[in-house]
């Protein structure tokens, strides 16, 4: 048997832990401008599991798996995942983590006008998000993110 990786919704006030369940490559979709039962439906049909710090919606049985998240830092609330969460270093940088896209490699040469010299002299993978089109590499924000995964989950 396969195990897929878990998907997610979550409360908007979760947008932090968001952005690093998709640094994980999780598809982890904020619940924002819909409404609640909306909400509800898109989390079940996709079989999301649903996030929240709201004690009432964690408590509603209208959806099929959901967990109240308990800590206020996104760090904590991470390690209260621990159970769910693997933390894998080839998941990394597979995933934009402003849209929840999936990333594609683009050479180099493609984006050269788009990128910093030093950057294109300094880097060799690059990835484009075709959604937002940013250009991510593994530069200095890259590699604080991944110093403090480590420190938080084993990698
Ligand atoms: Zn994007």
């Amino acid at each position: 048997m396969v195990l897929r990786k878990p998907k997610f919704l979550l409360d908007e006030n979760l947008n932090r832990l968001a952005k690093w369940l998709r640094l994980l490559d999780y598809d982890a979709a904020v619940y924002k401008s819909i409404s609640f039962h909306n909400a509800i439906r898109v989390a079940n049909r996709e079989r999301r599991i649903f996030l929240t710090r709201d004690r009432n919606l964690a408590g509603s049985n209208l959806i099929f798996s959901r967990r109240l998240i308990m800590s206020v830092d996104h760090r904590d609330q991470l390690k209260e995942l621990n159970d769910i969460v693997t933390v894998k270093e080839e998941y990394l940088f597979s995933r934009c983590i402003l849209c929840n896209k999936r990333l594609f490699n683009i050479p180099k040469k493609k984006i050269k006008e788009l990128i910093p010299e030093f950057v294109y002299e300094s880097f060799d993978e690059f990835k484009l998000c075709r959604k937002c089109g940013r250009i991510f590499w593994k530069g200095s924000h890259y590699k604080a993110m991944k110093e403090e995964l480590k420190n938080l989950l084993t990698i």
